[in-house]
């Protein structure tokens, strides 16, 4: 339970949750400051000019906003926003398929565009380059590129691992942005909007709360104002208040820095088995038995963030605060735990 509450993936059921709390103008959307501003003056400039957005690169860890800034760009445009994700593209004739199907100004959203296949991704080029699809028919020397023309498309890529796109791909993409973990002010300020969408009353400690156990991402924020929601409506008299978030929570095995059974078993594998590190991510991933992508991808970032993990040439270290947080004293000789 502990694990799903604080996955940064959405769960089966949240889709609905999370449509409804998404946020669908620029101006709505808190934080990232500097992508948003940036976003702003592009959307305008397109629009000014009468032409389509460029193709715009999100990347950034799962939860932080991706979709959601895609769907936005969309409605500042005034278009309409045709969504897919890199696996569901299998072969190019899906991708061909979408394409010729496009409308002028369409937002073409690709989320985890770091799995499209190899093929599906060469077709790519030259319509995000001169919007045509290029194909050979037939074979041998009776072989003959034909060209579908396309109506110009903003492609909107999103990935948890920009490291992995092809150099081709992303040179074809005008317009990039990070997007980072979020500060507890913002997650407060999401908290309490997400709240007023749902009618939940809430005080402003009890968002802080939330807040700040939701690992820097909006995502987790939403997902455990759900469960504090339900614990005040049952225990208490309807009202999230600071208290009641931090009973809620506790109960749900979320800790006081929101870490994951997943993120502390990282931890106490570097500690324990590993003298506290340096260790490659390849062994900590031997050890805790996940796949080093996962670990890269869905834990070390916000380990990094809070200064839990540094990373040097040699691997990935356990900080003080790490030890201490775990309740180790000290960073001594730990005892071996096989
Ligand atoms: P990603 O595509 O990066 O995995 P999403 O765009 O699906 O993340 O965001 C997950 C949820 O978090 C959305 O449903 C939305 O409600 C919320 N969210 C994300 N970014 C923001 C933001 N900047 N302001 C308010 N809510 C946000």
């Amino acid at each position: 339970m502990e694990e799903s509450l604080l996955s940064r993936e959405p769960l089966a059921e949240e889709a609905q949750y999370e449509r409804q709390l998404r946020p669908r103008r620029l101006d709505e959307y808190i934080g990232q400051r500097e992508a948003v501003e940036s976003l702003r003056v592009s959307v305008q400039a397109a629009r000014q000019r009468g032409e389509c957005l460029d193709h715009v690169l999100l990347f950034g860890p799962p939860g932080l906003g991706k979709t959601t800034l895609a769907h936005i760009l969309a409605n500042e445009m005034e278009t309409q926003i045709v969504p897919t994700s890199g696996p569901a593209l299998e072969r190019g004739h899906d991708l061909m398929g979408v394409l010729t199907n496009l409308a002028e100004g369409d937002v073409f959203f690709i989320d985890e565009i770091h799995r499209l296949p190899r093929v599906v991704e060469e077709l790519l080029y030259p319509a995000m380059e001169d919007f045509q699809i290029n194909f050979v028919v037939e074979k041998g020397i009776h072989a003959r590129t034909m060209r579908i023309p396309l109506k110009p498309f903003t492609m909107v890529g999103a990935t948890t691992r920009p490291g992995l796109l092809s150099s081709p791909l992303r040179e074809r993409f005008g317009i990039f942005h990070h997007l980072d973990f979020y500060d507890e002010d913002e997650l407060t300020r999401i908290v309490l909007r997400s709240a007023a969408i749902l009618g939940a009353p809430i005080e402003p400690a009890g968002a802080a709360e939330i807040a700040g156990r939701a690992r820097g991402t909006p995502r987790v924020a939403n997902r455990l104002l759900r469960r504090v929601r339900d614990y005040a409506q049952v225990r208490g008299d309807g009202t999230i208040t600071r208290e009641g978030a931090d009973a809620a929570l506790t109960l749900e095995g979320v800790d006081a820095r929101g870490l994951d059974r997943l993120d502390r078993r990282v931890l106490v594998a570097i500690i324990e088995q590993y003298g506290g590190g340096p260790v490659g991510i390849e062994a900590i991933a031997a050890t805790v038995n996940d796949e080093a992508g996962t670990l890269a991808e869905m834990v070390e970032p916000f380990l990094l963030k809070i200064g839990f993990l540094v990373r040097s040439p040699s691997g990935r270290k356990a900080t003080p605060q790490a030890y201490r947080h775990l309740g180790y004293r000290g960073q001594g000789p730990v005892q071996l735990q096989l």
